[in-house]
Formats: structure tokens, C-alpha cells, sequence
């Protein structure tokens, strides 16, 4: 069964901020539109959309046990929420809100790192959260133009230019992270 966003919308607000479901109302609409212009089935992209930050303000402990009941890699303990908050809120999202639908929560679990071979929807809602009316960093301008003509070549300019900011940054890299720049740098030449 799949909830209609009036009932997400109504969880989502005792889940997070205003200012967190402002965001994650611009990402549903921006991955509808994608999922128009692109051939994804709107109504999955704006619902991906909308709950794809649902565990970003859930304190650390909910993540930690998460992963014990979950039977998640014990390797995860050793990172934070900016890692946690989409791959184990999937789960969380699943157990929690009922969501079985195997398309959104993947698309919700990769939207932080991506990964080899994402599906449609998944490129959708990555670009989606990068590019949504509310970013103004340098380069969403260049994020905007180049999904209008190719989202491989958008999941590759967000990698490297996320890469990029962690590295400069001297924050770690997690290697599903890294896994998505060397599967989808080859869309790079000629950027
Ligand atoms: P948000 O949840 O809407 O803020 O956006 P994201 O889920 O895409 O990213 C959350 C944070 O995770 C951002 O600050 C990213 O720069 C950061 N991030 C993305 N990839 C990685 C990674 O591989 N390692 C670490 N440490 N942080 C990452
Ligand atoms: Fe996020
Ligand atoms: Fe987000």
C-alpha cells in the first residue's frame, strides 16, 4: 500500500523541521518534474522526494540501534549521521511508515552516496535534492543545466563536486561515495 501525500505530509511533520519539510517539499516537486521530463513514474518520484530526508534530525542512538536490528554492517557504527540518515532511514521508513515499494526506498537509501548503476528514480531523487529551487552554492547553477540534457552527466558533476567539498573540506570519504564518482566519471569528458 502506498500513502498518499497528505498522509506523508502529516507524519512528516512531527519527523522534522519546517525548515527540514520545506526542503523535502522543493526535492518532491523538483524529482516530480524530473520524472516527467524523464519517463519515471511521478507520483513514486514525488513521495521518494518528499520522505527522502525522513530520519536527517533522529538522534545518533535511533541509527545505532538501527543497525543491530536491522543486521546492517557493523562498519557503519564508525560514521555519522550524514551517511546514516538516508541509508538506514530507508529501513526506518519501511518498519515505520509501512512503505514496501522497493523503487522509492532505494531511492531514498542511495540519495546521500548514490551508487553503480542507479535506477531512474534514483538518479532523480540525487539530483533532485542537489538541485532543488532552494540550493545556492557555486555550481547548482551548472547542476541545472546539465540535467536538462543528461541526469548521468548530473550524478556525475554532483559526485565529483561533493567529493571535492568533503576533500577540501578534510572530511572522510565513504566508499560507496567514491564507488559512484569511478562509475559515472566517464560522463565528465567534455564538462
Ligand atoms: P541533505 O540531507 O539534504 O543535507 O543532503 P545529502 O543527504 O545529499 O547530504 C548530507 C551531507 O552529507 C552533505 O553535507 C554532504 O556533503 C555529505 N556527504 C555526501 N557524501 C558523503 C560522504 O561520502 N561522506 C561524508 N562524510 N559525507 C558525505
Ligand atoms: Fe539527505
Ligand atoms: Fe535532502
Amino acid at each position: 500500500m502506498m500513502p498518499s501525500i497528505t498522509e506523508v505530509l502529516a507524519i512528516l511533520d512531527d519527523q522534522v523541521s519546517a525548515n527540514r519539510l520545506s526542503h523535502m517539499r522543493r526535492v518532491s516537486e523538483t524529482a516530480r518534474d524530473l520524472a516527467v521530463q524523464y519517463g519515471a513514474d511521478p507520483t513514486k518520484a514525488a513521495l521518494a522526494g518528499l520522505l527522502h530526508d525522513y530520519a536527517k534530525e533522529r538522534p545518533d542512538k535511533d541509527f545505532l540501534e538501527a543497525i543491530e536490528t536491522f543486521g546492517l554492517d557493523s562498519d557503519l557504527k564508525n560514521w555519522g549521521n550524514d551517511v546514516w540518515h538516508g541509508f538506514i532511514g530507508s529501513y526506518l521508513i519501511e518498519t515505520e511508515l509501512g512503505i514496501s515499494d522497493q523503487d522509492i526506498l532505494k531511492a531514498v537509501r542511495y540519495h546521500t552516496t548514490g551508487r553503480p548503476g542507479m535506477s531512474l528514480l534514483e538518479k532523480i531523487v540525487y539530483i533532485a535534492d542537489y538541485i532543488e529551487p532552494g540550493r545556492d552554492f557555486p555550481g547548482v547553477e551548472v547542476a541545472r543545466e546539465l540535467v536538462a540534457h543528461s541526469l548521468d552527466q548530473a550524478v556525475a558533476y554532483e559526485t565529483a563536486h561533493t567529493i571535492a567539498y568533503l576533500a577540501q573540506k578534510g572530511m572522510p570519504i565513504y566508499p560507496k561515495t567514491l564507488e559512484t564518482y569511478n562509475s559515472y566519471c566517464q560522463y565528465m569528458k567534455g564538462l
